[in-house]
């Protein structure tokens, strides 16, 4: 199947130092649609929907920010810092808008487990289900999210 003249240019769009200096799609060899197609089975798997995961991840930044840089604890298990980094990012799919750098770490106190994501990665996993490509350092795997967010 041939791919299509937007998936091309979204793929140009992540590759490094266009929107992002690493890019989106870390060293991943499948094309986009693959990577899409095999995350929206991950999450199928899991019973979960991208929109939940986001709302999920919407919530603890949320509840991050008040800290304003320090770590926060959430009840019943984790605690969550937000920290603001100077500059914006586009999304790679040709959204408008801007998207702050603000890095989102969540941890879980319990087993330490932790996670961090961004306010764009937010926007990618629920309005286009893309959790990045493998081998990206900004990846974030469904199931991990769902693990560490206790997502059900
Ligand atoms: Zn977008």
């Amino acid at each position: 199947m041939k791919l299509s003249k937007k998936l091309v240019a979204i793929t140009a769009a992540m590759q490094p130092g266009q929107i992002a200096c690493d890019g989106f799609l870390g060293n991943d060899p499948r094309s986009l649609a693959a990577i899409m197609a095999a995350d929206q089975a991950a999450v199928n798997r899991i019973g979960l929907s991208h929109r939940q995961i986001a709302r999920r991840m919407i919530e603890f930044r949320d509840a991050g920010q008040k800290a304003c840089g320090d770590w926060i604890t959430i009840p019943p298990r984790w605690e969550v810092r937000v920290d603001s980094a100077r500059g914006k990012l586009l999304c790679p799919f040709g959204d408008p808008g801007l998207y702050p750098k603000t890095s989102i770490t969540v941890r879980d106190i319990q087993n330490g487990t932790e996670i961090t994501f961004t306010d764009l990665h937010i926007h990618l996993i629920g309005r286009h289900g893309f959790y990045e490509g493998s081998g990206c350092a900004f990846r974030v795997e469904p199931a991990r999210l769902a693990e560490v967010l206790d997502i059900n």
